[in-house]
């Protein structure tokens, strides 16, 4: 049966709900689960042309964030900071640069919800023009308007990062119909989406994997994939605990077969040797804030850099890609 269901998917066939929830399903460390990883990494070397992404985000800021997702660490309900601190912009367009020379294949700008759009684009702006301008920019912000969206694209931004996450509307204060209309916003203004299923806990069912898994498929991303839930310590998510890697592999590869060909991107996070050995083909550095961190600033300590980043895909074989992403390359 698992057998069947990874050939029709390797031969471009579209797998459906039933046959996604039995890769799902398929115990860890089983001859079947070792087939769905080994046909995941085959499908992600073909629609990356053998050629692993590193990409580098820079959080912009720390803040007690009002949409209060219980997840992260920036919620203002899980009392984790208490200051709102935003990084100078030199700061920011430092790092960016930094990301740049490393060697990064696309930069994303992060913020938090409460920080204001409209210096986000005066930020962005400034980032912009201290990049080569073939480098890749993408956007990891709240959801945002139509004409946000045109603002996003006119500043020089390819694409976004954005997620209707597992809990939307549940775990988070955001309903999950606009999650979806910023999809639409971004792709309406020529915008590239990259998504993944996230944050997964081991609470999360096998049904909920994968509604999550076709809602990434329909959107028709750059790339999906799957990011697992670090506990924050001392906040009401952190009794479920945290899913292993071994399983965060055998559930990216799930994803990866399910996505099919003509999504050429497969992520995971946090960067891991036996999720990419699986299928993943697109990992993160991190500089500044970030929101599974309880540290100001990432790097150092849950962050890893573009170099480890690299090092992490040569120790499962993979070839890592110079240059501008091709994933948010239209013209790749
Ligand atoms: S995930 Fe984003 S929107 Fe939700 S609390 Fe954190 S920073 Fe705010």
């Amino acid at each position: 049966m698992v057998k069947g269901i990874v050939e029709k998917a390797l031969s471009g066939g579209t797998i459906n709900t039933e046959e996604i929830s039995l890769l799902f399903e398929v115990p860890l460390f089983s001859y079947d689960s070792s087939l769905i990883q080994a046909a995941a990494r085959q499908m992600c070397e073909k629609t990356s042309n053998g050629f692993a992404e590193v990409h580098a985000q820079v959080g912009l800021d720390i803040a007690r964030c009002p949409r209060n997702c219980l997840f992260c660490s920036f919620a203002a309900c899980n009392g984790v900071f208490s200051e709102n601190v935003d990084l100078p912009v030199e700061d920011v367009v430092n790092r960016a640069c930094d990301f740049e020379n490393d060697g990064a294949n696309a930069i994303y700008l992060m913020t938090t919800a409460r920080y204001p759009f409209e210096k986000f684009i005066e930020v962005a702006k400034e980032v912009r023009k201290s990049l080569r301008s073939d480098t890749m920019l993408v956007a990891n912000i709240d959801d945002f308007s139509e004409k946000q969206a045109v603002q996003l694209k006119d500043t020089g931004f390819s694409g976004i990062y954005h997620a209707l996450r597992l809990g939307e509307g549940k775990d988070t204060s955001i309903p999950p119909a606009k999650r979806l209309q910023t999809f639409r916003n971004a792709k309406e203004a020529g915008l590239l989406l990259g998504t993944c299923v996230e944050p997964i806990g081991p609470e999360h069912g096998i049904n909920e994997l994968v509604e999550k898994t076709i809602i990434t498929r329909e959107a028709k991303p750059v790339f999906s994939g799957g990011m697992r839930r670090i506990p924050i310590p001392n906040t009401e998510m952190e009794k479920y605990g945290i899913v292993s890697e071994a399983r965060m592999a055998h559930i990216l590869a799930a994803i990866r077969l399910a996505t099919g060909y003509d999504i050429p991107g497969n992520c995971t996070h946090e960067p891991n040797i036996v999720g990419v050995a699986a299928g993943a083909n697109l990992i993160w550095a991190e500089t500044g804030s970030n929101p599974r961190d309880t540290e100001k600033d990432t790097e150092g300590k849950r962050g890893l850099t573009v170099q480890q980043c690299r090092e992490i895909f040569r120790e499962a074989e993979w070839h890592v890609l110079s240059g501008p992403s091709k994933f948010f390359n239209t013209k790749s």
